[in-house]
């Protein structure tokens, strides 16, 4: 009964605005690789997956109509496993994603290389015995040519996945936000690059700094917190975390905006930096 009451209660609250957000992939193990084709297939029937360039389009106003659900796929970090679910799933569907590449992991070429580097880069909490699954590696420069040749859109993830509300050092700073980006677009035969993920998206891991640079030189900043993107009156953009290991009702509560709440005020802090 609980639960009837909270479905009905949940779709009505779902269904009171359009919805434009951004959902967030990492690494993506093949034993999730069916739960990964369930969540597009289910959004794919219910939601309208759009491009990169259309979800600009609906943020700068290009576009006043849109559907009722709508949502971009992402991924962060630059894991092997999201070119291999990208060919597999999404391509045949024509469905265009957005990559946020952390330019120095690109530059691995070896899986005790990569494992190394997600040891000490990518958790807050480092682990050096952190144990990782034999698949898990990166992707490399030529992996990220062919995304963008088969019309997917790279953005920026910093040089080292470091946190950067932690970075004193000016330089530092220039290096993870600006130097990766020069960095990829020079290895990419001059693509432009005008988006940016940063690292651990929580509201704890940027600074008014960082902020700051960011803005300075991309036109659009993406964060961890979850929300609704339609008719935001800035460039800082929510997204939806998703983990595939979660109950499918976990997740299509985030995507359904349930949790919106929670991030609201450290959102409107961030718009007022
Ligand atoms: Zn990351």
């Amino acid at each position: 009964m609980k639960e009837f009451v909270l479905k009905n209660l949940y779709s009505f609250l779902g269904d009171q605005k359009a919805q434009l957000r951004i959902i967030t992939f990492h690494d993506i193990l093949s034993e999730d690789y069916q739960k990964f084709y369930d969540l597009i297939f289910y959004l794919k029937t219910k939601w309208n997956i759009i491009s990169p360039n259309e979800f600009k389009k609906i943020i700068n106003r290009e576009k006043s109509k849109i559907d009722e659900k709508n949502v971009l796929i992402s991924f962060d970090d630059a894991y092997k496993s999201q070119k291999i679910v990208t060919e597999k799933y999404l391509d045949p569907l024509n469905i265009k994603a957005l990559f946020f590449i952390v330019s120095d992991f690109v530059k691995l070429n070896s899986k005790d290389e990569a494992h190394e580097f997600i040891r000490k880069n990518f958790f807050k909490f480092k682990n050096k015995n952190l144990k990782l699954n034999s698949q898990t590696k990166n992707m490399n420069i030529e992996d990220i040519k062919s995304l963008i040749q088969n019309g997917h859109t790279i953005g920026g993830h910093t040089k080292t996945h470091s946190q950067l509300s932690k970075i004193d050092d000016e330089k530092n700073l220039y290096q993870e936000i600006v130097a990766s980006k020069d960095y990829l677009e020079n290895n990419l035969e001059n693509y432009k690059i005008e988006d940016f993920a940063y690292t651990f998206g929580d509201f704890e891991s940027i600074n008014k700094k960082s902020l700051k640079l960011i803005l300075k030189n991309f036109n659009y900043l993406y964060t961890g917190l979850r929300g609704n993107n339609y008719k935001i009156n800035s460039k800082i953009i929510r997204r939806d975390a998703i983990n595939l290991k979660e109950n499918f009702k976990v997740i299509s509560a985030y995507i359904n905006g349930y949790t919106d709440f929670m991030y609201k005020n450290k959102l409107e802090e961030l718009e007022k930096w």
